[in-house]
């Protein structure tokens, strides 16, 4: 085994601080007044997000500029360790008890982008459906932006703003299980942040204009006022650009059309017939040339700058053979009225849904690189695959919050595994994953706290896909493994889940208890280390795990390499009899992700 197991411990999670700051907050949301009121009641049916548990397992690092999407290279020296979320944190973290009220329907996001002033404005209808009674609801918007006004038809509304959040207030109680409608008026500058930019007025190549967003890591409410979190999302959204006339804007879902403004700007209309994360929103706007292609009745959508067409064509034609890929094991692309696309820009790329942003050079590789450094990852196009195997998970799946995120990232990057055993076979795709062993580090446990907007360790990526390598050979029966992956993901598709939802839903499937086995994958730092003590006069070696979690067990390959037993290891040593010395006895690493101590 390549990769060290530093087995970082911290000290008990206090939750004082927590409660303490939640109090504060309420107090806070406590002294306001109404101006005025006005309903609407068109109930819509409603995604239910699944159970959110509150509590968590230890205090999480917080790391900013970590990965949001591809992955970075492991960072040279460690972020600083966890430490008490801010107020700020829990506000933007949490499901506070004024977004809980209330269950979201409908955006539809209406912006006017001025690259001449670098300043944006616009609107957001919202439309949600009341939980309990109540009258008040929190939206998140960054606090460089300007509220101009919250209407609820032709009336203003009284907020107030906290850090990030906007705390909305009716002037009468608005009733369980109707649904209303407000509109959400701003403008400003927005500020240029995180590793992809956030919100971006910039320039290509040729110095024409290129405008984009990715905020995966920042939330959407840098750039329009949201309900900026996981949990919750809306059944579909419209969004409308308004930009000089001359761009073009990419967005989510299909495309509808776009209308000339008369005052030098045109309006580019898309909508989005699902349910999408906040963060999946985006803009690209820019002087796109387009070229299209179908899979089957799938409209396949490419937008590019025109001097890098033709080297589009023929790299964009990966598309349909990692499209063919995902739906071989999980089923149909999660988007089809939307179509898929892939749109340029200048970083490396983000699993915008429907409308995938490419920066890859139109090269193989990850940036250039053999990105896990055993000779398979430049057979194909990195940000293609990966961003796009987000379609099926992160954005179809969703994860309920940040802390569990893993479920978008661990998931995506075994999905590169699947394309690569689709293309070239399992060979290669057990050698691809095991090449992203030295980039597991093994410092935090990969489920960040939660509620607190924690963005977890970059180990969600590699060992989680690590991880759920190792779930396979502990099933150890590929037909069943293939019907659990695609019954897994027709079970939660557009659901927003929890890693206990993915437990639960395990367990039933494999009719035993596989919880410690995710613990400890998921909720401690080390992995499994299975101890050998070897007796070879007697012609015996005795094996047990050396874990964290109580009640540890599974099953492990070990013996001789052209003869591998499977046995059923605890955390109590048990015997076995073998004719193999010390340094002949091998354990199958390549498939179980685990360490091995021999004595
Ligand atoms: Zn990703």
């Amino acid at each position: 085994m390549r990769q060290t197991d530093l087995s970082l411990k911290f000290p008990p999670s206090d939750r004082s601080w927590n409660r303490r700051a939640l109090e504060r907050l309420r107090r806070g949301a406590a002294g306001l007044l109404l101006i005025c009121f006005a309903a609407s009641a068109l109930a819509r049916s409603t995604k239910s997000a699944s159970t959110l548990q509150q509590s968590s397992g230890s205090p999480t690092p917080q790391q900013s500029g970590t990965p949001t999407t591809a992955p970075q290279q492991p960072a040279p020296t460690q972020p600083p360790g966890p430490h008490p979320p801010t107020e700020a944190d829990i506000l933007k973290g949490a499901y506070g008890p004024y977004r809980a009220n209330n269950h979201l329907l409908y955006y539809h996001l209406n912006i006017r982008v001025d690259p001449d002033k670098k300043s944006i404005s616009g609107d957001v209808t919202t439309r949600f459906k009341m939980l309990k009674d109540d009258n008040r609801i929190q939206l998140d918007l960054t606090e460089a932006l300007n509220v101009d006004k919250i209407l609820m038809g032709a009336m203003q509304l009284k907020f107030e703003r906290k850090f990030g959040a906007v705390f909305v207030d009716f002037p009468e109680t608005l009733k369980k299980g109707h649904a209303y409608t407000i509109d959400f008026y701003y403008s400003g500058t927005p500020v240029q942040s995180g590793r992809f930019g956030g919100f971006t007025f910039g320039k290509d190549p040729q110095g024409r204009l290129w405008i984009f967003t990715a905020c995966e890591g920042q939330g959407a409410s840098i750039w329009w006022p949201d309900k900026d979190q996981w949990r919750d999302e809306v059944e579909n959204m419209e969004i409308s650009v308004a930009i000089p006339n001359g761009l073009v804007d990419v967005s989510n879902g299909k495309f509808m059309g776009k209308t000339d403004l008369g005052d030098g700007y045109t309006r580019w209309d898309w909508l989005v017939h699902y349910p999408i994360n906040n963060y999946d929103v985006s803009l690209n706007v820019g002087n796109y040339v387009h070229f299209s292609d179908r899979l089957g009745s799938l409209p396949l959508d490419f937008y590019v700058l025109p001097e890098d067409l033709d080297k589009a064509k023929s790299q964009f034609a990966q598309a349909k053979g990692m499209l063919e890929a995902y739906q071989h094991y999980f089923g149909e692309y999660p988007f089809k009225k939307d179509g898929y696309k892939l749109v340029e820009v200048p970083y490396s790329g983000m699993e915008h849904q429907s409308a995938v942003t490419y920066g890859n050079r139109f090269e193989n590789g990850y940036l250039g690189r053999d990105w896990t450094g055993v000779g398979i990852s430049p057979k194909f196009d990195f940000i293609i695959i990966h961003e796009s195997g987000h379609e099926w998970f992160g954005n179809s799946i969703t994860a309920a919050d940040r802390s569990d995120m893993w479920i978008h990232e661990g998931w995506t990057t075994y999905l590169e595994s699947l394309y690569v055993e689709y293309r070239w076979g399992k060979e290669d795709a057990i050698k691809y994953l095991n090449g992203y062993k030295p980039k597991v580090q093994n410092l935090y446990p990969i489920i960040a706290e939660r509620g607190v907007n924690a963005n977890p360790p970059q180990d969600q990526y590699f060992k989680g896909a690590l991880f759920i390598n190792t779930l396979r050979s502990v099933v150890n029966d590929d037909a069943h493994w293939w019907k659990l992956l695609h019954d897994f993901y027709q079970h939660f598709k557009y659901k927003n889940i929890m890693t206990e939802d993915v437990v639960a839903y395990f367990n039933q499937q494999m009719g035993t208890d596989l919880t410690p086995i995710f613990n400890q994958y998921l909720r401690h730092t080390a992995i499994p280390t299975l101890e050998l003590k070897f007796d070879e006069a007697a012609g015996k070696v005795a094996y047990r795990w050396k874990v964290d979690e109580p009640g540890f067990a599974m099953p492990v390959r070990l013996g001789a390499k052209d003869n591998w037993q499977m046995i059923h290891a605890t955390t109590e040593w048990q015997t076995i009899k073998t004719t193999l010395k010390k340094d002949e006895f091998a354990v199958d690493t390549d498939h179980f992700y685990v360490n091995v101590e021999k004595e």
